[in-house]
């Protein structure tokens, strides 16, 4: 282990603190997109100190991307003495609203028992500036370091991340040869890395009937009913069946290592947000539910769909009058970086140095920006790797350990130099 190196990130723990401090300061709540511009602009300013050349991309067209509240996206990058590989730190500034149960001020940044409290405190300004002072060390002991280094502060990861890492990645940000090595500092434990995410597939079913008196439902045909038949099935086909279908790909929590899935809502007849809110008496011609399939490496997007579509053919052959409508919403397809890619080995070598052990492997349950990089960039060489308890994320009284950050950093930095000094790749 190199200890100058070492050395030079511990000398920056008050420098972690202040900048983690100072990025919780800016609400930057996501709905709606607040306070997005002065974030980008913060960090921009921090990183040219720091030798990078930064630049300003809008999400134009994004959703939520309006004059009020811009898509500000900063990229920064800093080239080397020489040729070599680019090793991107990406993180998001947006964060969830504060909501209620805090017992300090949501974006005060406040300092205690070795803590620093904020909404986005773990998720992710914390990561953000431990990647920082990461770089700022490896710079100061590797002045003439080849290859290049970009961070990014990247918006609406909290909404799907279209403004920001997808943008981005439809601008070519995320491709070769521009970039090959991407670190996304998101709060997954310090000595853990994620390898990637389970496949997400949503799709709005709509089951079909006829409208008619409430009095009289046999005059009518009710979709209500029709739809307690397809929940009915799923109950007893599809969510055993799920159940049973386990994965390699080492999920966490370890309920989610295998197929699951939610109905995320459901809708059927006349709505009661009226006065006197009471609905008329009418038979329901229409009912709708939105489901959320997360899905494995071993399944293929056909066959998860086919499931479910097979479930639906079959009770319009035996159920009288049954009908139905099928609207995919969205799909993403299950993502894991092998251990043994560069960047995954280079992080890794990092936690050994610092904690003496072996890296935990991990696959989060939900997709985080990652997908975007691998999909639109088709760059596969990605994990996530930052300090900050998971749990945390999104809760009142969030916060990310000093330490935490610290050590973290100190990763960061080996890996840095395991990418850049001397590649073995
Ligand atoms: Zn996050």
């Amino acid at each position: 282990m190199n200890d100058s190196l070492m050395r030079a990130v511990e000398a920056r723990r008050e420098e972690v603190v202040a900048l983690t401090r100072d990025l919780i300061a800016f609400p930057t709540v996501n709905p709606p997109g607040e306070a997005y511009t002065p974030c980008a602009e913060y960090l921009a300013g921090y990183l040219r100190r720091m030798g990078f050349q930064t630049q300003m991309i809008r999400g134009e067209g994004s959703p939520g991307d309006t004059d009020r509240y811009p898509r500000t996206n900063v990229v920064a990058r800093r080239e080397g003495r020489a040729p070599g590989p680019t090793v991107h730190f990406n993180s998001h500034i947006d964060v969830v609203e504060a909501g209620a149960g805090w017992t300090v001020d949501p974006f005060a940044g406040t300092v205690r028992y070795g803590r620093v409290y904020g909404r986005g405190a773990c998720d992710m300004k914390g990561g953000l500036a431990a990647s920082m002072i990461a770089v700022g060390a490896f710079l100061e002991i590797h002045p003439d370091h080849p290859g290049a280094i970009e961070i990014s502060g990247t918006v609406d990861e909290e909404s799907g991340g279209f403004g920001g890492v997808a943008h981005l990645a439809r601008k070519g940000f995320f491709s070769k040869p521009r970039v090959d090595h991407v670190i996304i500092p998101e709060p997954l434990n310090k000595d853990r890395i994620c390898l990637g995410h389970r496949g997400v597939w949503w799709a709005e079913i709509e089951t079909k009937g006829r409208i008619a008196h409430g009095s009289m439902p046999f005059l009518g045909d009710s979709a209500i009913r029709h739809m307690g038949a397809v929940l009915h099935a799923f109950e007893h086909e599809l969510f055993p069946a799920l159940d049973a279908k386990q994965t390699r790909m080492p999920v966490v929590p370890e309920g989610a290592r295998r197929s699951t899935m939610n109905i995320n809502s459901i809708h059927g007849g006349q709505t009661e947000d009226f006065f006197p809110g009471l609905p008329a008496p009418n038979v329901a011609d229409s009912c709708r539910i939105v489901i959320d399939r997360r899905f494995l490496l071993e399944e293929q997007i056909d066959t998860v769909k086919e499931e479910v579509v097979s479930i639906l053919d079959r009770l319009k052959r035996d159920r009288p009058s049954f009908d139905y409508a099928m609207r995919d919403l969205m799909e993403v397809l299950p993502l894991m970086t092998e251990r043994d890619a560069p960047v995954a080995s280079a992080v890794a070598e990092g936690i050994r140095a610092i904690f003496r052990r072996e890296p935990d492997y991990v696959i989060s349950p939900g997709t985080y920006d990652q997908k975007h990089i691998a999909r639109i960039g088709h760059l596969h060489d990605c994990v996530a790797y930052g300090p900050g308890i998971l749990d945390l994320a999104h809760q009142p009284d969030e916060w990310v350990g000093i330490e935490d950050m610290v050590e973290s950093a100190k990763v960061m930095a080996i890996g840095l130099e395991a990418l850049l000094v001397r590649p073995r790749h």
